[in-house]
């Protein structure tokens, strides 16, 4: 029996401030008829309903708790509490101490009867997700702690690598995978000293050293050159290396 197809679909692609039209870090993960969401910053609830009726959704996965990668789960919490998603209970395993971040911003009410919130563990972890789907995840430095989170299914694999510096752990995670995820903050320029982020050269070199078979790049900042950055990735990168793209999905 041959897996169903494994595919992503950028639905926003923003960093921690948007272009206009662009929603904050969210993807949408396809497993056959199974549908999966990695992070849900700003103005991607509303997005996502172009694709999925967030209720859904099996599982949302957080990578971290900077906003632009969770903030929707504000609006989320409303829509699955007392909305359209009402007596429905969202997976969602993100790091701990994400409920008391949420419930410290807008209180205690809907939360448990929207979420079941799971902790990732400390370093990593695994969860078999059932019909010979598998999720990974690894900590990756960034804001601590973040996590990076690869899908297999049979012979196809996708990684999406979150928010990260420079890092032997996202190679390790995204071995041999068919898609590697991977954000550019700095475009073409100099990752600033201090700041935990990619540029595209970092992005690719991240991926040769995975000996990943495809490269997409995301989390752009809007003032740099994404043309410029998709250059600089092409030329360090020995796959081929695009950016991701709004509402087009690609196959693992
Ligand atoms: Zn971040």
């Amino acid at each position: 029996m041959t897996a169903p197809p494994l595919t992503l679909t950028p639905v926003g692609i923003g960093p921690a401030y948007a272009r206009p039209g662009e929603a904050q870090s969210c993807y949408l993960v396809r497993a056959g008829n199974r549908a999966f969401c990695l992070d849900l910053g700003a103005g991607a609830l509303n997005r996502l309903q172009d694709h999925i009726a967030p209720e859904e959704l099996e599982l949302l996965v957080i990578s971290h708790l900077h906003p632009d990668h969770c903030a929707d789960l504000l609006a989320l919490r409303v829509y699955m509490a007392w909305g359209p998603g009402a007596g429905r209970r969202m997976r969602v395993l993100g790091p701990r101490g994400m409920r008391e971040r949420m419930t410290a911003f807008a209180g205690q009410e809907g939360w448990d009867d929207a979420f079941a919130f799971e902790d990732m563990a400390e370093g990593g972890g695994e969860v078999d997700l059932g019909g010979g789907l598998r999720l990974r995840y690894r900590e990756v430095p960034h804001l601590k702690p973040t996590f990076a989170m690869r899908f297999d299914l049979g012979d196809r694999s996708l990684v999406y690598g979150a928010d990260c510096a420079e890092c032997a752990e996202l190679a390790d995670l995204a071995r041999d995978t068919d898609l590697l995820l991977a954000e550019c903050s700095s475009g073409a320029a100099p990752v600033p000293e201090g700041l935990a982020h990619l540029n595209g050269a970092a992005a690719a070199g991240i991926a040769n050293a995975a000996g990943a078979r495809r490269l997409l790049l995301t989390h752009c900042y809007p003032e740099h050159d994404r043309e410029a950055a998709l250059a600089q990735a092409r030329a360090a990168a020995t796959m081929p290396v695009d950016w991701a793209h709004q509402d087009r999905e690609v196959a693992a």
